[in-house]
């Protein structure tokens, strides 16, 4: 008899908002976890009764992936791990004053939402097995300009086409790779930010973080065993939308 080995992922960012519903709907999913936190341990640790509570496995790593030394001390850490997927879902926002912009806001972003992702994919690109999968989380700034958050808008919209790339170069091994664009999700993250973003969705609401994690684990499965190097947008329909166009439907009752 043979035995099956449990798929692993990993999932950057889990321990809050959308990576942490992504992991435990992975975890629910029947896969093993190698899951990051930034500085939220005990939030982190919760995975751990989780995972036990269904028999499945959470391996946890701190890692700020704003440090070159985090970004090689965590490929080091998952050395010789084989690897059905990696959900690059950790991420920040910094708000900008564009009079007084600075720069180092730009090379923070810029570093943690999208340098890490390519480095880390570089540095286990041959740990990812057959079948494999990618998940770059973006978001819907990417197909917008940005007034206050620039550095933000324009990580989001390189992971868009790092999704595009990493499928170029990955398909021939059998690994596919694609980013998902939440729109306005409840996290942490828009807590105070996104007043007036349900008017503006045309489901009337902002999302769950579990809505982005059900995508996020169709792209994990071999259901998703033919999509490859696209991204979908988790958004209530929100970049569908046109606010001048709303106005006017408004307008004429
Ligand atoms: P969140 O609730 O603030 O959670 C952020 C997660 O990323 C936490 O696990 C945090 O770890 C980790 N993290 C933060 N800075 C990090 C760093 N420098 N290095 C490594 N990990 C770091 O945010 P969220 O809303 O769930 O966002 C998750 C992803 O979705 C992000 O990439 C975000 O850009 C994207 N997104 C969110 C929305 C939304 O509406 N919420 C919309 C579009 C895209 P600690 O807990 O340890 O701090």
């Amino acid at each position: 008899m043979t035995t099956q080995s449990v798929p692993v992922v990993l999932v950057t960012g889990a321990s809050r908002g959308i990576g942490r519903a992504i992991a435990e709907l992975l975890l629910r999913d029947g896969y093993d976890l190698h899951a990051t936190y930034a500085s939220d341990a005990k939030a982190a640790e919760g995975l751990l009764g989780f995972a036990e509570q269904l028999g499945r496995r959470v391996t946890l790593h701190r890692y700020d992936a704003g440090s070159r030394d985090d970004q090689t001390r965590l490929a080091e850490e998952l050395q010789g791990v084989r690897l059905h997927g990696i959900v690059h879902n950790a991420g920040m926002i910094e708000f900008e004053n564009f009079a007084a912009y600075e720069m180092t806001t730009w090379d923070r972003t810029l570093e943690v939402n999208v340098t890490s992702t390519l480095r880390l994919t570089l540095a286990l690109q041959s740990q990812i097995e057959s079948g494999g999968s990618i998940v770059l989380i973006s978001s819907t700034d990417a197909f917008s300009g940005a007034y206050a958050s620039m550095a933000y808008a324009a990580s989001k919209a390189a992971m868009v086409n790092l999704a595009k790339s990493l499928a170029c170069n990955f398909g021939p091994r059998n690994i596919r790779a694609n980013a998902v664009a939440p729109g306005w999700i409840q996290t942490d993250m828009t807590t105070g930010a996104s007043s007036g973003s349900a008017a503006v969705t045309p489901l009337g609401r902002d999302g769950k973080p579990e809505e982005v994690a059900g995508v996020v684990a169709f792209l994990l499965s071999d259901r998703a065993s033919f999509v490859s190097g696209t991204s979908i947008a988790v958004d209530g329909a929100y970049t569908a939308s046109d606010a001048i166009m709303l106005n006017e439907a408004r307008e004429l009752g």
